[in-house]
């Protein structure tokens, strides 16, 4: 086992640290202040080349894979979360392209995304439903060489600057989960209407809307893998991204802890440095082990996408990562704002945003609530064991005793 990067994700993060210092940071207050999406900050990704990471060279990646992403999005995450999901959004809006596209869409859309002249959105979530993914109500319905799709969407981060969507509908209405599929829709479209940007609470950079589709027609080629078996493809679109979400959340705290530490260090109460009162300085320790632990997830998460695994082998890995992640993203801004004391919560300074940047973490992209069923969900199936033997150990209490022992004596 080795646990050190190769000199190429050396070179990848080193790259990815620079653009973050030299880019992302100057920029992160001023985007959380205007919320307009960042395309300067979009141009320096491509222009460094971070857009081609997680793609394949033939498509016009620089074949680094997940990991390779991962490393960049945890960066530029440390300083601004809207930039770490601008980053991500290269393999959410391409990972089910990936998976199941024809070669003419990948070579059109993965291409294009990879050389900076193409951005997607994904849209599965609709008003009425979200973690419950087959009870959408979008429809498809075939007609001659067409799709005409009709319904709502909700959310679809950077759709406002997106040229095509991946949008999943029913085509099969009354065949539940066994009777949906994905469109890669190119945008602008008329049936394609963004009604509302959502007035969301951080992660600013990045608008999310709602969207009416009606009578939204594509031709039959827009059709990503078969018709009515798409629910697979994007529950697999969907585990490849959160190692990235996960990136994110470490990133985030990362920058959180080492911002409060840096101020505990300079900010002094009762005659020493409030780092030195352990009630300020434990945590940020106790942060340090949960981030430590969150990344080695999220490094193997990545890592795992990379060896291509089955989806049903490596789920809950992918959902641990995700879930720990975010939940310590979400305490490392709420420690960082609370070192600060007042000023911590004043927009002045980055904890405030940290603050609630994080929060949108164990949202997106599955809920923890729904992280915690696949982990369970792999326990009970036996996917997920650490090799203990219950007979072994003596197995497993009866429920009532059958002998009363010898010289016990009832009261
Ligand atoms: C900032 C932001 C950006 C987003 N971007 C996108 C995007 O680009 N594309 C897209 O398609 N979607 C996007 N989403 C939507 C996101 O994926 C959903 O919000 C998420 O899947 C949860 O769905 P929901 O909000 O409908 O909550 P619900 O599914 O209604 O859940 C409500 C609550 O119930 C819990 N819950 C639900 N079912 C269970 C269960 N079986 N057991 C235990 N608890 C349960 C949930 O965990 C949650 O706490 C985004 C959301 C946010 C906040």
């Amino acid at each position: 086992m080795d646990f050190r990067l190769s000199e190429r994700q050396e070179e990848i993060r080193a790259t990815a640290r620079r653009i973050a210092e030299t880019v992302v940071a100057p920029r992160a207050a001023a985007i959380d202040r205007d919320g307009v999406y960042p395309e300067d900050l979009f141009e320096a990704f491509r222009d460094a080349g971070l857009l081609r990471l997680a793609f394949p060279e033939e498509y016009g990646g620089t074949g680094d894979g997940m990991m390779g992403l991962v490393l960049a999005v945890e960066e530029v995450a440390k300083y601004c979360s809207s930039a770490g999901l601008l980053l991500l959004t290269t393999r959410l809006a391409t990972s089910g392209l990936l998976i199941a596209g024809t070669p003419e869409q990948k070579d059109h859309y993965v291409r294009g995304v990879a050389e900076g002249r193409l951005r997607g959105c994904f849209a599965l979530t609709e008003p009425e439903t979200g973690s419950d993914s087959a009870a959408i109500t979008t429809t498809a319905t075939r007609d001659g060489d067409e799709y005409v799709i009709e319904g709502a969407k909700l959310w679809a981060g950077q759709a406002t600057a997106a040229d095509f969507a991946m949008v999943v509908a029913k085509t099969d209405p009354a065949a539940g989960s066994r009777g949906v599929s994905a469109f890669l829709v190119d945008l602008p479209n008329p049936g394609f209407r963004i009604v509302r940007q959502l007035p969301k609470m951080g992660v600013l950079g990045v608008p999310v809307v709602e969207i009416h589709l009606d009578q939204l027609r594509v031709p039959a080629s827009a059709l990503l893998g078969e018709e009515n078996r798409g629910f697979k493809l994007v529950m697999r679109h969907l585990n490849v991204v959160r190692p990235l979400v996960a990136a994110r959340g470490v990133g985030l705290a990362a920058g959180a802890v080492e911002y409060a530490l840096a101020y505990a260090e300079q900010r002094h109460t009762f005659g020493q440095p409030i780092v030195e009162h352990q009630a300020v300085g434990f945590p940020l320790a106790n942060l340090a082990i949960e981030i430590e632990a969150a990344r080695l997830l999220t490094y193997r998460a990545a890592w795992l996408v990379d060896q291509g695994g089955s989806d049903r082998d490596i789920a809950h890995f992918l959902s641990m990562a995700k879930a720990m992640a975010s939940e310590v993203a979400i305490r490392a801004a709420d420690r960082a704002l609370q070192t600060l004391g007042g000023i911590g919560y004043l927009k002045d300074y980055p904890t405030e945003r940290y603050y609630r940047d994080a929060r949108q973490l164990t949202l997106v992209e599955g809920t923890s609530e729904i992280h915690r069923l696949i982990i369970l969900r792999a326990m009970r199936d036996g996917l997920l064991s650490w090799g203990y033997d219950v007979e072994a150990a003596g197995g497993l209490p009866s429920g009532r005793p059958t002998t009363v022992p010898d010289g016990l004596v009832m009261a």
